[in-house]
């Protein structure tokens, strides 16, 4: 315990009672006294006289102590020198450190946890009331900042991580506070150890460095193609005009993939910073669908592919972006015809469906019968530069952003992507996309 609760260690009321219960006895006399006259001139005969007295008396010294009562009661509470602060009451400290956003724990001077917010126990679920803080809290860097901070009085900064169940990095302040005490009394003390959770910055940190490193290494490597044949056609094939016919079109390959790269990175970076605007515009999604079957007919021609498209005769409107949607369509038929050829077709399908929360959303199928993907590499496909077959991708003309974009873009659109497999029989990429409330017209499935 912080401290007690304030006690009575002096009877108060005596004073008072003192001079209540004076003159009732002054009253008393009095009463006798007249008494006492009346049975001497004969007025009053000796026995009612006593009688008499007797009940003045308990009149008296009921009044006295009724008095004595009426005062004590309407008396302040005290703020006894022996008492403490308000922060002596441990639940009054348990509920200031509920009100915080951070986990926070108090400490007592001798490093005795006195209280902690449901925050602080999420981070340690081995902390208990009356503990030492270091059996909760078996960091040493942490149990040095405690030591610090009580014997230098400065607060303590440190960080430190964990790694089970996952990692995590916290920055953790310890603070000693004093509160002034009474005459002849020791100063009470608390450590507040406060808590900052470092994981989503450490998180942000981490994948805007691999992002860098994985940017450059993709720009890399065509730039590296590209200055080997510049340096081959310049040296040993100057004058061979075979080998400048053979080179020159990978060279426009690669070329051409830095372009798409760099294209792909400016939009993402585009997305990103309009993330949080929503766009507006009523975008019917039937003439997006045709508009990019019609354009990618070539390929599926040259791969051999029939594209079959389901969708409901009338418009199917959404609030969209145009572009962004038909980068998002393109992408997954253009990925559906690279990695899914070999299963001849690919069908897209409209169909009613619900959101999470509840709405009404329009879902459009991307289904191809090729390969498929191993349940493993799911839920990683749209991590930027993620791919399955890093080598098929390149062979494709791949940059591995796709998917990572048209996340980006459903869900600045406020719907999301789902991908579904079953390895041998081909993927299904659908889109989700919210219908808005009334008077667009939406009629999806008709
Ligand atoms: P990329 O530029 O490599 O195509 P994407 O982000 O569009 O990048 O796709 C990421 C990876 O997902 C691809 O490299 C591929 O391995 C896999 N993938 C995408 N679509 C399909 C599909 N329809 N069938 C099989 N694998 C696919």
């Amino acid at each position: 315990m912080l401290g007690k609760k304030p006690t009575e260690s002096e009877p108060r009321g005596w004073p008072v009672a003192a001079g209540a219960l004076g003159a009732a006895g002054i009253f008393v006399a009095a009463a006798l006294a007249v008494m006492a006259g009346l049975v001497a001139t004969g007025a009053l005969r000796l026995v009612p006289a006593l009688l008499g007295v007797v009940v003045l008396s308990i009149a008296a010294l009921a009044t006295a102590f009724r008095q004595k009562r009426r005062q004590e009661g309407l008396r302040m509470p005290d703020v006894s020198p022996h008492g403490s602060t308000p922060f002596a009451d441990e639940h009054f400290l348990e509920t200031i450190l509920r009100g915080l956003a951070d986990p926070v724990v108090a400490l007592d001077r001798d490093g005795r946890i006195l209280a902690f917010n449901a925050k602080a126990a999420q981070i340690a679920p081995a902390l208990r009331r009356g503990d030492l803080a270091q059996i909760a809290f078996r960091v040493p860097e942490v149990v040095e900042a405690i030591r610090r901070a009580r014997e230098e009085g400065e607060p303590q900064r440190v960080e430190f991580s964990e790694r089970v169940p996952l990692d995590r990095w916290y920055e953790l302040v310890v603070t000693r506070l004093i509160f002034e005490a009474a005459a002849g009394q020791l100063p009470r003390d608390l450590l507040l150890m406060t808590f900052h959770d470092l994981t989503p910055l450490r998180r942000v940190e981490e994948m805007r460095a691999d992002f860098v490193a994985n940017a450059s290494h993709e720009l890399r490597t065509p730039l590296a193609a590209l200055s080997g044949f510049i340096d081959t056609l310049q040296g040993t094939a100057r004058d061979d005009p075979a080998a400048r016919e053979r080179f020159l079109p990978i060279m426009q390959a690669q070329a051409t993939r830095m372009a798409r790269l760099i294209d792909d990175l400016l939009s993402l970076s585009r997305i990103e910073l309009s993330a949080h605007l929503r766009p507006e515009t009523p975008t019917d999604l039937v003439s997006i669908v045709r508009q990019v079957t019609d354009g990618l007919e070539t390929l599926a021609r040259d791969r051999d592919v029939k594209i079959m498209v389901k969708a409901p005769p009338a418009p199917v409107v959404v609030l969209g972006d145009r572009d962004e949607l038909l980068r998002v369509f393109d992408n997954l038929v253009e990925n559906a015809l690279k990695y899914g050829a070999s299963g001849k077709r690919i069908e897209i399908e409209f169909a009613n469906g619900k959101t999470p929360e509840g709405g009404a959303e329009v879902q459009v199928a991307v289904r191809d019968f090729g390969p498929g993907i191993a349940p493993e590499h799911l839920p990683r496909l749209t991590e930027r530069f993620y791919r399955v077959d890093v080598a098929e991708s390149r062979a494709q003309g791949g940059t591995g952003l796709g998917l990572a974009l048209a996340k980006h873009i459903l869900n600045r659109h406020g719907g999301r992507l789902s991908i579904s497999s079953v390895l041998g029989k081909g993927a299904t990429f659908t889109v989700h996309l919210p219908i808005p409330k009334a008077g667009t017209g939406i009629s999806a499935n008709q």
